[in-house]
């Protein structure tokens, strides 16, 4: 059956924050049934916004000549895939962790596509009940492409329903109550699961290990982000220079998302400013006026370090009680702000909290006594 091209977004309740339900098998629902379609949450992930769902189809590669970077993945996927392929049968599942925005989801559309595969967009919160996950798994066709967003956040309840879903394709479920109470023993259609997190250490055990191809995605190199920022500008139809890309590329911390929402921004700038044409100075201008600084941090960034540099001295200080300082959700400081900041050397991640580093204060501007002031950028020694 040709299924090309075709994405579903099923689940419950996206935007309500994951409940631990009790573990049971029992479902309430009587015969299993596809939950309403919903709008994928952008709130649940803060570094994705309503514009980027909107362009981000349009800008997202199709197919893996077109992806830019993590080639070791690329090249082992592109492996089982074909493999998979020749043998009509459903590719291995598989498990995608690292920062939000590189390319992930991406990932999943293209292997569904080179699978010739339908895909099925689901989010962990969005799987709230058994009833949801056995009106999905159920609904699956053969070598359909399950894909679960943020699947560290699924509740354990529903996650053992994963268990014989992934391993031996069915699913055992009670219908009923006392006397009335009927166990149906449901076999589903081979499929591939795919699983996307920034939390990969929140996964248990069993879930984990029942993945057969587990890869992780790391930050883009400043050459590879210039490529995405080149790409989406000729999908887009807009006159770039190479070191107007680069200029963007080199203040998009490592990220294709951040890298193609600043090229918005520029693009803007320069239709409003200039002539429409993008160049280095014009990027550069843009970029100031949105508040990203040369090596891409942002406001919040900068009041991470400052806070925790000025008002904690250095730390160490715990993530919730800087993020009850600066009024920010804990998880964007752990999925968004953190990640890239321990990349560049500027935080330290300690059993006591967070620190920062000489380079993090001198960044934040904030001269703390004892500091050496000749640090350089990558410098990690402790306050
Ligand atoms: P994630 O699922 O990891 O949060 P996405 O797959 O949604 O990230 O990627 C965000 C956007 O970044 C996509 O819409 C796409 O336009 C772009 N992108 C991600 N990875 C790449 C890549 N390797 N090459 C080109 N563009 C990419």
């Amino acid at each position: 059956m040709a299924k090309t091209g075709r994405e579903k977004i099923v689940g419950g309740s996206a935007d309500k924050p994951a409940t631990k339900t009790p573990r049971s098998k029992k479902v309430d629902a009587a015969p299993p049934t596809v939950s309403p379609e919903v709008e994928r949450s952008s709130a649940i992930n803060p570094a994705r916004t309503s514009d980027d769902d909107r362009l981000g189809n349009a800008l997202r590669p199709r197919r893996f000549d077109e992806y830019v970077g993590q080639n070791f993945v690329v090249d082992s996927i592109s492996v089982a895939v074909s493999a998979a392929s020749r043998r009509g049968e459903a590719i291995d599942h598989v498990l995608l962790h690292g920062p939000p925005g590189l390319g992930k989801t991406t990932i999943a559309h293209i292997i569904a596509k080179e699978m010739d595969s339908r895909l099925v967009h689901t989010s962990g919160p969005a799987m709230e009940r058994p009833a949801d996950v056995v009106g999905i798994l159920s609904n699956l066709g053969e070598r359909d492409v399950l894909f679960i967003d943020e699947i560290h956040r699924l509740s354990s309840a529903v996650e053992e329903y994963l268990y014989s879903a992934m391993e031996d394709f069915r699913v055992d479920f009670t219908t009923g109550q006392g006397a009335f109470a009927k166990t149906i023993n449901l076999p589903l259609q081979p499929f591939t699961l795919i699983g996307s997190t920034t939390r990969v250490g929140m996964l248990s055990a069993p879930l984990r290990d029942r993945f057969g191809l587990v890869y992780h995605l790391d930050y883009y190199t400043d050459e590879q982000l210039a490529q995405v920022v080149l790409r989406s500008s000729r999908i887009l139809g807009v006159d770039i220079t190479e070191t107007g890309a680069a200029e963007i590329a080199r203040r998009s911390r490592g990220t294709p998302r951040i890298a193609n929402r600043l090229l918005r921004r520029v693009r803007d700038f320069a239709e409003v400013k200039h002539d429409g044409a993008i160049t280095e100075e014009i990027s550069r201008q843009a970029l100031k006026l949105e508040g990203v600084d040369r090596l891409g941090l942002d406001r919040l960034d900068r009041l991470y370090l400052e806070t925790l540099a000025r008002n904690y001295n250095g730390g160490p200080a715990g993530v919730n009680a800087l993020a009850a300082t600066l009024n920010e959700e804990q998880q964007t400081l752990e999925d968004v702000v953190e990640p890239y900041l321990l990349k560049i050397g500027f935080i330290l991640r300690t059993t006591q909290g967070r620190k920062t580093t000489v380079a993090g204060a001198k960044h934040a501007g904030v001269e703390l006594p004892g500091l050496d002031s000749e640090s350089g950028p990558q410098q990690t020694r402790f306050l």
